[in-house]
C-alpha cells in the first residue's frame, strides 16, 4: 500500500479540463453560486480549443435565410444517421442563445455592416434540407474564434469566483461502491502534492484522443484521459471507430494545411512524381471531398508509392505557383510550412500525411452531459454524479461524422446544458458524500506503481508503436485483413505497458510520469477503436470499410459500445430516433430526416 499524503478539497461540482466546454460548464455552474472548481493540467488558454479557427456554427440568420431545422438536419445527415435525434435537436435549438450569451459575454466576433455577429459558409451546412444553396451559418471572430471564446469564458469564470486549479493533473475517479462518482486524484506537476477533490458533480471535459496515432492535428496533451479514467472504472466508451481525417496535416508535426492550398491551386504526387488524384477523381482531382482524398493518399502509400526515406507520406505541391499568390493567398500556411517542414513553399513540395482531426466518439451520455452506463434493459441508465462534455463526450450530435464548425457550438451548448442539470441535481446545502477509501487508495497505488514502474520498455517507444500501428491499421484504408491485424497489434502494444520504464522518480514536474500516465489513458482509447472497427461490417461516415462499402442501416444503425478490461468486450445501444418535439410543436418533421444515401 502506497503512502501518500494528499489534501481533501470539498466542492458542489468539480470540472476536469479547461477547454471551451470544460470553462462553459465551470461558467454556468459558478454562475449559480454551486462551489465550483475547474482542474486542469495545461493553462486554461492553452487548451485545445486555443486552436479553433474556422468559428461555431448556430442559425442565426444573419447572412440570410436560415433555420435551427435546417442545421438540425444537415447534423443529422453529416452524423450519416448516426447521431441521437433529440441530442441533435437540442444542440441545433439552443445553439443561437448559446452564441448570443458568447456575444453579450464578450466574445469579440467579427461583424456585418450593420454591426451582426458576421457568419461564414462551410462544408455540408445548407438551406431547404440540403435542397437549398449553401448557408453562412459559421460564426467566426476572424480566424481566431476558439482563442476568443477561451478568452472570454476564463475571464467569466473567475468573475463568477470558480477557482482553478492550474497545471494539476488528474489521475483517476474516486468511485463509491454503488457506482456513484465522488470525485477524482489529481497530481500537482508544480510542487508535486496530491489532492483528492471530494465533490457531488464530477465534469470531464477533458478533449479528445487524437495522440493514439501517429499524425494529428491537435496538442499534445490530447492524449482522451477522461476516456482512460471512465475506462477504468468499468464504463463504456461509444462509437470510438469514427475517427475524422483531414488530408493535409505536415508529416511528423501534423499541424494542419488548410484545404485553402489545394483550393488556390496545390496538388498531390506519389514517388513517380504523379499526381494521382486524376486517376481516382478524373472531376474534382485534388479538390474531392475530405474522406476521399485521404483514402486515396493512403492507397498510393500502402502500394509502395509513398515519398521520403520511409516512404510512409505523401507531397502536397504549391511551388508551381506564383511566389505573390502564396504571400498573399496563403501567408500562414507559408509559415507553418517553414517552421514545421523546414520547407520553402515556394521552392519545394510540403510533406503531407492525413491527420486525425477530431473524435466523434467518447464517453456515452444523454443530452445533459450525465454519463450512462447502459444496461440490455436500460440503454440510458445515468451514473450519478458524472458527466462529461466537449470532444471527451459523445452525445451523440456527431454519429459518424462530424460537420466543420459543429465542435465549437457542441462545446458551448452541451456545456451549458451540464451547469443547467447540475443546478437541479445538486444541492449545496447538503454535506459532501464520504469519500471510499478503497477507492482513493486505488487511485494511489496505480500512481505509485506507474511511479516506481522499472521494467524494459521506455514510454516513449511503447507510444510510438501505438501511434504507427493506429495510423497503419485503423485510420483512412480499412479492411477485414488490415483492421484484424490492428487489433492484434494494439493487444500486444497494450500487453507491454506492463513492462513500462519510468526512470524518473520525482514528483516535481516529472513530464516522463505524466506522460506514462498519458499513455495509460491513450491505450484504452486505441484498443476501443480499433475494436470497434473491427466489428462494424459497413461503411458509415468516417468509418469507410473497403469490403463492405454500403451503409447498412438495418443491421448497423447502433451505438457501438466498448468496455475495455484486458480484452475489449463489445455492446450496442439503440440510437434515439424521437425528437424533442414533433413538427405540431412547430419542430422537425420526421420525414425530412429519414435516413437516405448522404451524396453532396
Ligand atoms: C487545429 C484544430 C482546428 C479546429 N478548428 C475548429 C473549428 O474551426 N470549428 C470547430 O467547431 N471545431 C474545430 N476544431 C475542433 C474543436 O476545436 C475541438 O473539438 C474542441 O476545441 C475540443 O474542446 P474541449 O473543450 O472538449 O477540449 P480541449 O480544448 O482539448 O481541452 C481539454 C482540457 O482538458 C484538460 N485536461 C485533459 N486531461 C486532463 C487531466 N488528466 N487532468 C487535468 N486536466 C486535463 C486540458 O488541460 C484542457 O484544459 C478544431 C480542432 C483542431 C485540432
Amino acid at each position: 500500500m502506497a503512502a501518500y499524503d494528499y489534501e481533501t478539497h470539498e466542492y458542489d461540482c468539480i470540472v476536469i479540463g479547461a477547454g471551451g466546454a470544460g470553462l462553459r460548464a465551470t461558467l454556468g455552474m459558478a454562475e449559480q453560486d454551486l462551489r465550483t472548481a475547474c482542474i486542469t493540467k495545461v493553462f486554461p488558454t492553452r487548451s485545445h480549443t486555443v486552436a479553433a479557427q474556422g468559428g461555431i456554427a448556430a442559425s442565426l440568420g444573419n447572412m440570410g435565410p436560415d433555420s435551427w431545422q435546417w442545421h438540425m438536419y444537415d447534423t443529422v445527415k453529416g452524423s450519416d444517421w448516426l447521431g441521437d435525434t433529440d441530442a441533435m435537436e437540442y444542440l441545433a435549438r439552443e445553439a443561437p442563445k448559446a452564441v448570443y450569451e458568447l456575444d453579450h459575454y464578450g466574445v469579440p466576433f467579427s461583424r456585418t455592416e450593420e454591426g451582426k455577429i458576421y457568419q461564414r459558409p462551410f462544408g455540408g451546412h445548407t438551406t431547404e434540407y440540403g435542397e437549398g444553396p449553401p448557408v453562412q451559418r459559421t460564426c467566426a471572430a476572424a480566424d481566431r474564434t476558439g482563442h476568443a471564446i477561451l478568452h472570454t469564458l476564463y475571464g467569466q469564470s473567475l468573475k463568477n469566483n470558480a477557482e482553478f486549479y492550474i497545471e494539476y493533473f488528474a489521475t483517476d475517479l474516486i468511485m463509491a461502491e454503488d457506482g456513484t462518482c465522488q470525485g477524482v486524484l489529481a497530481w500537482n506537476l508544480e510542487d508535486g502534492s496530491l489532492h483528492v477533490f471530494n465533490a457531488k458533480m464530477t465534469v470531464l471535459a477533458t478533449g479528445g484522443y487524437g495522440r493514439a496515432y501517429f499524425s494529428a492535428t491537435s496538442a499534445h496533451t490530447c492524449t482522451g484521459d477522461g476516456g482512460g479514467m471512465v475506462a477504468r472504472q468499468g464504463l463504456p466508451l461509444q462509437d470510438m471507430e469514427f475517427v475524422q481525417f483531414h488530408p493535409t496535416g505536415i508529416y511528423g508535426a501534423g499541424c494542419l494545411i488548410t484545404e485553402g492550398a489545394r483550393g488556390e491551386g496545390g496538388y498531390l504526387t506519389n514517388s513517380e512524381g504523379e499526381r494521382f488524384m486524376e486517376r481516382y477523381a478524373p472531376t474534382y482531382k485534388d479538390l474531392a471531398s475530405r474522406d476521399v482524398v485521404s483514402r486515396c493518399m493512403t492507397m498510393e502509400i500502402r502500394e509502395g508509392r509513398g515519398v521520403g526515406a520511409e516512404g510512409d507520406h505523401i507531397h502536397l505541391h504549391l511551388n508551381h505557383l506564383p511566389p505573390e499568390t502564396l504571400a498573399l493567398r496563403l501567408p500562414g500556411i507559408s509559415e507553418s510550412a517553414r517552421i514545421f517542414a523546414g520547407v520553402d513553399l515556394t521552392k519545394e513540395p510540403i510533406p503531407v500525411l492525413p491527420t486525425v482531426h477530431y473524435n466523434m466518439g467518447g464517453i456515452p451520455t444523454n443530452y445533459w452531459g450525465e454519463v450512462l452506463n447502459p444496461t440490455a434493459d436500460d440503454p440510458d441508465r445515468i451514473t450519478p454524479g458524472l458527466m462529461a462534455v466537449g470532444e471527451a463526450g459523445c452525445a451523440s450530435v456527431h454519429g459518424a461524422n462530424r460537420l466543420g464548425s459543429n465542435s465549437l457550438i457542441d462545446l458551448v451548448v452541451f456545456g451549458r446544458a451540464a451547469g443547467i442539470k447540475a443546478g437541479q441535481v445538486v444541492d449545496p446545502n447538503t454535506s459532501n458524500p464520504t469519500l471510499n477509501k478503497a477507492s482513493v487508495d486505488a487511485a494511489l497505488d496505480r500512481f505509485d506503481k506507474l511511479r516506481h514502474a522499472d521494467g524494459q520498455t521506455p514510454t516513449a517507444e511503447l507510444r510510438l508503436e501505438m501511434q504507427k500501428n493506429m495510423q497503419a491499421d485503423a485510420a483512412v484504408f480499412r479492411t477485414d485483413k488490415t483492421l484484424g491485424e490492428g487489433v492484434e497489434k494494439m493487444y500486444d502494444v497494450a500487453g507491454k505497458f506492463s513492462d513500462i520504464k519510468v526512470t524518473d522518480r520525482s514528483l516535481v514536474w516529472n513530464s516522463d510520469l505524466m506522460e506514462t500516465l498519458e499513455l495509460s489513458n491513450l491505450l484504452p482509447n486505441a484498443l476501443a477503436t480499433v475494436v470497434s472497427a473491427e466489428a462494424r461490417k459497413e461503411s458509415r461516415g468516417a468509418h469507410a470499410h473497403e469490403d463492405y462499402p454500403d451503409r447498412n442501416d438495418t443491421e448497423w444503425r447502433k451505438h457501438s459500445l466498448a468496455t475495455v478490461g484486458e480484452k475489449v468486450e463489445l455492446s450496442y445501444r439503440p440510437v434515439h430516433l424521437d425528437p424533442l418535439t414533433t413538427q405540431d410543436e412547430g419542430g422537425i418533421d420526421l420525414k425530412k430526416i429519414a435516413p437516405k444515401a448522404r451524396v453532396y
